[in-house]
């Protein structure tokens, strides 16, 4: 039976980004590939919304973004610091832990997002060589302020780093801000199957890596960055095979980011993620993130009391749309996450809600049916869409 998939990545894929992953292989070092691959790159530049700087597109899943994006821009035991809103922001301090004896952690209470003025008072006097902050952690649904984060780094030396795996392509995100690095992955908002690290290096970042070489292989940036810039010319090289098929499934999601305007498409996610919250809300539930930290790509919240995660998952899989479970471990069972991001609709807005309805119901939890519907209704007719 047909049903929606609305994890926070991998998510429903749109047919022709789907297509592009079964046309025939092009050579990875033909023209028809290098001029594809140019345009990918020219528009994760515009997603980015980077003046300058390199963008990457390497076969490999989110982990290697992270990895691609830090272990460029340090030393043996640089002082790091990590900024973590849940189970994504802590995998850096596992990261890091092969590179650095200097990491420290800031770690908001579950559910707040982080204190631009805290960091700032952590940041000012220029200790540190480098910070990492995820934008929106998709273990806890909680999104930080990138755009008062990244101010205070303009004038230091220090590189940040933003974690945009759960957001790029579905939040407001700009390099202008003062983001010196900033990565993704394709599974999410970018619309694209599992296996690409996408990311952008601003100048500051790509003037520390000339000098500094990494401890890593694969992942060092200075060897793809002679075959990125030759790809950016429209020509090819060679330092270990693209995923050529995910880079025109990738250029074909790009076009259509650009062509739905990267605001409309923020406003949108906007939108969707208001009617979700609006229609849970409504049904009792209570968010993980705090008013004010919410995002647009991702609704996280708690079961009611005696309804148990895997039936209840089971069931909304059973009625139409698959949901994921709990990352933190402490709460890991108590909660569910629903994804809304790429080119997700209001139908599947109605498709969701009407699922989660009807398995709470099944699993003991008294409501009314349709009143979460109703929520959704109401803010989707207000906004028009
Ligand atoms: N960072 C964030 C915010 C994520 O959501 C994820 C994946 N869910 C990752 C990093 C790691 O990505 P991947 O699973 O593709 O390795």
């Amino acid at each position: 039976m047909k049903k929606i998939l609305m994890i926070p990545g991998p998510i429903e894929y749109e047919h022709d980004v789907l297509s592009a992953m079964a046309k025939p292989t092009y050579a990875h070092t033909s023209k028809e590939f290098a001029e594809i691959f140019k345009d990918a790159l020219e528009k994760t530049m515009m997603v980015f919304d980077a003046k300058d700087g390199l963008p990457y597109a390497i076969s490999g899943s989110g982990t290697l973004a992270m990895e691609i994006s830090t272990a460029n821009f340090i030393k043996k035991d640089s002082k790091i610091l990590v900024v973590s809103t849940g189970y994504f922001g802590d995998r850096f301090v596992d990261l890091f832990s092969r590179f650095s004896k200097n990491v420290e952690v800031y770690r908001p209470p579950l559910g707040y997002s982080a204190d631009p003025k805290e960091i700032y008072e952590k940041v000012s006097k220029g200790e540190y060589d480098l910070v990492t902050v995820t934008h929106v952690d998709t273990s806890s649904g909680v999104k930080n302020n990138i755009k008062e984060i990244a101010k205070f780094f303009r004038d230091l030396d220090t590189i940040l780093v933003v974690d945009g795996v759960c957001s790029i392509g579905g939040e407001e995100f700009s390099m202008q801000w003062g983001v010196d690095v900033a990565f993704t992955a394709s599974q999410k908002a970018l619309g694209v199957p599992p296996g690409l690290a996408v990311g952008v290096v601003g100048a500051k970042a790509l003037k520390f890596m000339e000098k500094n070489p990494p401890l890593t292989f694969y992942s060092d940036l200075r060897i793809w960055q002679n075959v990125l810039r030759t790809y950016m010319q429209g020509k090819a090289a060679y330092f270990a095979t693209p995923a050529v098929n995910l880079i025109l499934a990738l250029d074909v999601s790009l076009n259509m980011i650009v062509k739905e305007g990267i605001d409309n498409r923020v406003k949108r996610h906007q939108i969707i993620a208001e009617s979700i919250r609006a229609a849970l809300k409504e049904i009792g539930l209570k968010f993980i993130p705090k008013e004010g930290s919410y995002a647009n790509t991702i609704s996280v919240q708690y079961l009611p009391e005696n309804v148990k995660q895997s039936d209840f998952l089971a069931d909304a899989e059973r009625f139409g749309a698959v949901f994921a479970g709990g990352l933190i471990p402490e709460i890991k069972e108590k909660y569910f996450r629903i994804g809304h991001m790429g080119s997700i609709t209001s139908s599947e807005v109605l498709i969701a809600i009407g699922a989660v309805e009807r398995a709470l119901k099944k699993n003991g939890y008294k409501i009314d049916l349709g009143r979460g519907l109703s929520a959704a209704q109401e803010v989707l007719y207000n906004s028009g869409y």
